[in-house]
């Protein structure tokens, strides 16, 4: 039986938003594995039930991270810790970022670029930590709905290096996403991305955002043989309809968008 791990992430805000009782769903239905969270801030704002029956990381002193943040001020905004001011782009906080020139660092994927970086960062010191395990992102938005057993997973992974949600949609719903790192492919495709990001070479790309960098450094993977990857996902496009319309959905629902739509936390 492989180990499982499933990895969250929150600041002290989101923790309050949603954190919270994902974990208390989490705790109520006791999924196979255990769970992990990244942090930001003292952690001292989360249940101490919750710290009891998790594991927990700190983003603020990981290196990977701080450095990222310094060679990148300059396209970070100051309300997410970098130098960065609003462009010059016509309506820059229109919606879909209809205005922006070509690579503009305020466009909505790219002006939240700090925010999915620091997912993967978690994820990256899970893998490293626990290399041999099957890491399941859940977002903090997400809730656990019943029991998922370890035959369920083992159904759900097969011999996938990678269980995703897409399916109609030209890159994943990263949100709920399945690594099994027993393998060599997943570790090497995690050590692509980061470099990717590390190196600077994102920028390159028109969106720097984790659905896009992940989903095209997946493709690339998969075309030359180097990945296997099951899609899950449902075949309905809109927002939301990823998950619901998936075969995860009776275990786990995400309510993507509340962060940003509801509690205006993503900028
Ligand atoms: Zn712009």
């Amino acid at each position: 039986m492989i180990q499982t791990i499933w990895v969250t992430s929150f600041s002290e805000e989101l923790y309050h938003a949603t954190g919270k009782a994902m974990l208390d769903s989490f705790f109520k239905y006791r999924p196979y594995g255990i769970m992990l969270y990244n942090y930001d801030g003292d952690g001292l704002y989360v249940n101490s039930e919750h710290i009891i029956n998790s594991l927990s990381n700190s983003l603020d002193v990981n290196p990977i991270l701080i450095k990222f943040i310094n060679d990148n001020a300059n396209i970070i905004p100051k309300f997410f810790g970098g130098k960065a001011k609003k462009c010059n782009c016509p309506d820059p906080d229109a919606p879909k970022c209809r205005f922006h020139k070509k690579n503009c660092h305020y466009t909505y994927f790219n002006r939240n670029l700090i925010r999915w970086f620091k997912i993967y960062v978690g994820l990256n010191y899970v893998r490293k930590q626990y290399p041999n395990t099957r890491i399941i992102r859940v977002d903090s938005d997400c809730l656990f709905r019943q029991h998922i057993s370890s035959d369920w997973l083992d159904d759900l992974f097969e011999d996938n290096d990678m269980v995703i949600l897409q399916k109609v949609r030209p890159y994943p719903e990263t949100g709920t996403t399945f690594y099994n790192f027993a393998g060599k492919n997943t570790h090497s495709l995690f050590d692509a991305l980061i470099q990717r990001y590390v190196s600077g070479k994102f920028r390159k790309s028109p969106r720097w955002d984790d659905c896009y960098q992940l989903g095209t450094l997946k493709d690339k993977f998969v075309k030359a043989g180097n990945l296997k990857v099951k899609d899950v996902g449902g075949e309905l496009k809109f927002h939301s309809d990823v998950v619901i319309n998936s075969i995860i959905a009776p275990f786990l629902i995400h309510n993507k968008g509340t962060h940003s739509r509801v509690l205006g936390i993503s900028k």
